[in-house]
């Protein structure tokens, strides 16, 4: 079996390269090792009994990684793991009396809905809006990715090389920035972090005036520079990359 989790080896080189590419950084470390696990899991785990219950016990993976099956052609593996969750749920339905509820998802992942949006006052307010997939193990596997190449980012951003890498990339997006606080060990890391990201969002500041600017009708004629695709760059570093929440 490939390995599944990113490798802590080679985490700091994946760093510098991926703040050579387009966006945040962990962002694109991050969806190439979800991707890299459901790729794994499909050609390669579908028959392994372990990685099937995980998945039954979570009620599948969310909805987000669950449609990335679709994207990827998996539909063998797909129709074997879910014909397993799906059995998992008439089995359910079939076993549990309509008075205790009906458990689909483990843990806190049972869907409950605002009163107002329910039939009647028969049923309970509710609180969780959520995806239920809760326990959705790719979600588990982004998590771990996150933490590690945030961790490596943090540990060696104090270096020349690692900060001027960093300084190449286009930042972490909010997601990460707002991550990388529960991550730091060291205060002077954190501040050496938010001192160089605080560079990126003045550049890019910079970049979205000159957009507006030049969209102004007197200054029409102007040619397009480095900040044509700045909005892009803002929606990125606001949200993430599509995909990462
Ligand atoms: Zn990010
Ligand atoms: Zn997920």
């Amino acid at each position: 079996m490939r390995r599944r989790e990113p490798d802590r080896h080679t985490a700091y080189f994946d760093l510098l390269e991926a703040c050579k590419q387009e966006g945040c950084p962990v962002c694109t470390l991050t969806l190439a090792a979800v991707a890299h696990y459901l790729d794994a899991i499909i050609y390669e785990s579908v028959n392994d009994p372990p990685t099937r219950m995980e998945l039954v016990a979570a009620a599948g993976y969310c909805n987000e990684h669950s449609w990335k099956l679709r994207d990827m052609g998996a539909a063998l593996g797909a129709a074997i793991m879910y014909r397993d969750v799906l059995r998992q749920a008439a089995k359910a339905i079939e076993r549990q009396p309509r008075r205790d509820g009906l458990q689909i998802f483990p843990d806190r992942g049972r869907m409950r809905w605002p009163r107002r949006w329910l039939p009647g006052k028969t049923r309970a307010g509710g609180r969780d809006l959520a995806d239920p997939h809760t326990s959705c193990p790719a979600c588990a596997m982004r998590e771990h990715a996150e933490l590690l190449y945030l961790g490596v980012l943090l540990e060696h951003v104090g270096e020349t090389e690692a900060a001027e890498a960093f300084r190449g990339s286009a930042g972490l997006c909010l997601v990460h920035l707002d991550r990388a606080q529960t991550v730091a060990g060291k205060r002077a890391a954190l501040d050496r972090l938010l001192t160089l990201e605080s560079e990126l969002l003045r550049a890019l500041d910079d970049d979205l005036s000159e957009f507006a600017r030049k969209h102004d009708y007197r200054y029409l004629g102007e040619k397009v520079g480095a900040e044509g695709d700045s909005w892009i760059r803002a929606i990125g570093l606001v949200a993430g990359k599509p995909g990462i929440r």
